[in-house]
């Protein structure tokens, strides 16, 4: 019997891609967005399909999917910096009021849910690099504690669920990801590089640079995520790539790559900028078989390619705007 499954941020960066994968998988797919980061055009070709159906719907209001439902992922949320400051309460609702809907709606359809938390949840880490029983270092009032705080809260009412109704559930803990579909103008610093190149401007890298992350191209987090969600496992797993970079020498491969010849001009640290991050991924190892098996040299050609198939009046509309200094002190 075809599966059903339930994909809230359907029209996100990720919930697309996870859109994707199952109906490629040939699940029966509902996809689930209210569009205010998400976009119809990552799910448009989707719209034919027979096993592929859409609701514009706000999940921290009352949801209602009729028939069955075999799974659900939660990946509804704002999910950079940029997104948490112009749009701070929504960005709490749907991590905190909208896991409540969602977890409410696994247990009546009897269905398993997998949530998606991040590495934010280690905040500004003093511990490194980060493994999964690290309780980390988060500031609850600053710019990110929107974002933070809605997603340790999330892992916690999925815990209660689990334990006290005894709900399936699987918590990610997704670190930086990129590939197609990134929104241009999220303040990201993969599609803002990438834009900054293609319109001929300097790099901005805030701080001095020597802060690092650790990119996972997406189609290696959607093959973690799958596993994950069919796993027997109900604890926080790390899903993200160990190669780690700092911002500056990232900054630097990108000059490369665009074979531009801009400059790096440095602009202030922007409030509570996590100065390193990088997974310890074993437990995905261990449980799930999975590691990342995209490089950043492969991925990100191919990321930079669907950027540069984007309109020039994309490009042009989507000016990378200066937002650090909302997010310093
Ligand atoms: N960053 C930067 N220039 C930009 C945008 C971001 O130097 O134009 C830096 C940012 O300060 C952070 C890193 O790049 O240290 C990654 O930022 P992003 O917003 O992509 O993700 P997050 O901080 O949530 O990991």
């Amino acid at each position: 019997m075809q599966k059903r499954i339930l994909i809230t941020g359907a029209a996100g960066f990720l919930g697309s891609h996870l859109c994707d994968r199952f109906v490629k998988e040939g699940f029966q797919v509902i996809g689930m967005d209210n569009l205010i980061t998400g976009s119809l055009k990552n799910i448009e070709h989707l719209f034919k399909l027979e096993n592929f159906e859409f609701y514009n719907h706000d999940v921290t209001t009352f949801v209602h999917v009729p028939g069955k439902l075999d799974y659900i992922l939660h990946f509804a949320s704002p999910a950079s910096p940029i997104d948490y400051l112009k749009i701070p309460i929504q960005t709490l609702k749907v991590g905190s009021l909208g896991t409540h809907n969602l977890l409410g709606l696994a247990k009546v359809k009897e269905a398993r849910i997998l949530i998606a938390s991040t590495s934010e949840v280690y905040g500004d880490p003093l511990v490194h690099p980060q493994d999964e029983s690290y309780y980390g270092n988060v500031n609850t009032i600053g710019p990110r504690g929107v974002y933070d705080e809605a997603k340790r809260f999330q892992e916690s009412i999925t815990m209660a669920y689990h334990r006290f109704h005894g709900l399936e559930t699987r918590i990610v803990r997704i670190f930086n990801t990129y590939g197609p579909r990134m929104r241009l103008n999220d303040g990201r610093v993969i599609p803002a590089f990438i834009g900054q190149a293609l319109r001929g401007e300097d790099l901005t890298v805030f701080g001095d640079g020597l802060q690092t992350r650790s990119f996972c191209y997406v189609d290696d987090q959607v093959e973690g995520i799958y596993r994950l969600l069919l796993s027997d496992y109900s604890y926080p797993v790390n899903i993200g790539n160990p190669d780690e970079i700092t911002i500056k020498d990232f900054a630097e491969e990108i000059i490369k790559l665009t074979g531009t010849n801009q400059t790096l001009v440095y602009k202030e640290l922007p409030t509570d900028d996590p100065l390193q991050r990088q997974p310890d991924i074993e437990l995905a190892r261990k449980i799930l078989n999975w590691e990342p098996k995209v490089s950043r040299e492969e991925g990100m050609k191919k990321t930079y390619e669907y950027f540069k198939s984007l309109s020039q009046e994309e490009l042009t509309k989507s000016e990378h705007k200066d937002f650090s200094k909302h997010i310093i002190k």
